[in-house]
C-alpha cells in the first residue's frame, strides 16, 4: 500500500508541473493577446419575451490562440484575475463593447460582465465612465452584471462603487442569481435594478419541481421589488413558453442565438427590422 500510494503521489506531482507550466504559458499568450488586441468581445441577445425583440446584448469575451486554439472565458477569466491583467483586459473589453454598442439602435442595452476583484477597486466608477465618454455611448445605456460573491468579500467598498456607478447612470445587475451566496438582503442594501435567474435553475425547471418552484419565486419577488428579471440559459420552446406565462419578460439563450461577433449582432439586428 505505501508503494503504491508513493507513484501516486509522484504521478500527482508531474501532473502538477504540467498543469503549472501550462498556466504560465497561457498567462504570457494571454498578456501578448491583450496587448496585440487579440482578446475580442462577442455578443448573445436578450429578448424581449412577448415581443421577441432584442432589447440588447451581453458581451462575453473570446479569445483564439494559435496554439492552444479556443481558450474558454472559464478558463482565462481567472488566470487575468489571479495576475492582475483583469483591470486592463476589462478596459480594452468594455472599449470594445461599447465602440460596437454605438451602432445599434439607442433602445438596446449593453450588458457586461464585471468580475468580483474588480468591486474592491475604487477608481473602477471614474474609469468605466471615462470609456464611455470616449465612446460616446450614454451611462443609461450599459448595464454591469456582477455576481453574488463579488458582495461578500467587502460589501462597504462595493457599496461605494456600485453607488457611484448608479448615480453615473449605469444599471447593475445581479449575474447568476440564486446559483451563489444567495441573500435577499442584497436586493435591499445594493442598488440593484435587474436580476438573472442562473442557467441551473432554468435549464431543469420543466423537469424539477424545485427550480421551478425557485424560478417562480425570484419573479414574484423581482416583480415587487420592481426590476427586472432576465433567465439564461433558454434552450427549449417549452421552457420559453413556461418562463413567459410566469411572467418573466426577457430571455437568453441558444433557443435565441449564442453569442455573435460585432457584424454578425448587426445582421440579427437588421433581419428583426420589420417585425
Ligand atoms: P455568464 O456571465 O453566466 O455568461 C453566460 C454564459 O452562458 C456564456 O458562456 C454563454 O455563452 C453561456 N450561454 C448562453 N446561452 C446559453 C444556453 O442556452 N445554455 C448554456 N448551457 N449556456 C449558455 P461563456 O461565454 O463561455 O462565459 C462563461 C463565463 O465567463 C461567463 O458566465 C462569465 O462569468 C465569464 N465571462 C465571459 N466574458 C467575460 C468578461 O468579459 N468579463 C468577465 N469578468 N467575465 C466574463
Ligand atoms: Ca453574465
Ligand atoms: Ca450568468
Ligand atoms: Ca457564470
Amino acid at each position: 500500500a505505501k508503494s503504491s500510494g508513493r507513484s501516486t503521489y509522484r504521478f500527482f506531482e508531474v501532473d502538477m508541473d504540467a498543469s503549472i507550466l501550462h498556466r504560465t504559458l497561457l498567462e504570457q499568450r494571454l498578456r501578448l493577446a491583450i496587448a496585440d488586441g487579440a482578446v475580442l468581445v462577442h455578443f448573445q441577445p436578450i429578448l424581449d419575451m412577448d415581443t421577441s425583440r432584442i432589447a440588447g446584448f451581453e458581451a462575453l469575451a473570446r479569445w483564439s490562440d494559435s496554439d492552444f486554439g479556443d481558450v474558454q472565458p472559464e478558463e482565462f477569466i481567472p488566470i487575468a484575475e489571479d495576475c492582475g491583467i483583469i483591470h486592463e483586459l476589462t478596459r480594452h473589453l468594455l472599449a470594445q463593447a461599447c465602440e460596437a454598442a454605438k451602432s445599434w439602435p439607442e433602445e438596446l442595452y449593453l450588458s457586461f460582465n464585471l468580475s468580483p476583484v474588480q468591486l474592491q477597486d475604487l477608481s473602477l466608477p471614474d474609469q468605466i465612465v471615462a470609456i464611455l465618454e470616449e465612446c460616446g455611448l450614454p451611462a443609461k445605456r450599459l448595464s454591469l452584471e456582477i455576481t453574488e460573491t463579488s458582495l461578500v468579500k467587502n460589501p462597504e467598498t462595493a457599496r461605494r462603487i456600485l453607488t457611484d456607478l448608479t448615480e453615473a447612470g449605469i444599471f447593475i445587475a445581479l449575474d447568476d442569481f440564486g446559483a451563489g451566496h444567495s441573500s435577499l438582503s442584497y436586493l435591499r442594501d445594493f442598488p440593484i435594478r435587474k436580476v438573472k435567474i442562473d442557467k441551473s435553475f432554468t435549464e431543469r425547471m420543466l423537469v424539477d419541481k424545485q427550480c421551478a418552484a425557485i424560478v417562480e419565486a425570484i419573479l414574484v419577488l423581482s416583480k415587487g421589488l420592481d426590476i427586472d428579471a432576465v433567465a439564461e440559459g433558454v434552450e427549449q420552446n417549452d421552457v420559453h413558453k413556461a418562463l413567459s406565462s410566469a411572467g418573466c419578460h426577457y430571455g437568453q439563450g441558444f433557443l435565441y442565438a449564442a453569442a455573435v461577433s460585432a457584424d454578425e449582432a448587426i445582421g440579427l439586428i437588421a433581419s428583426q427590422k420589420d417585425g
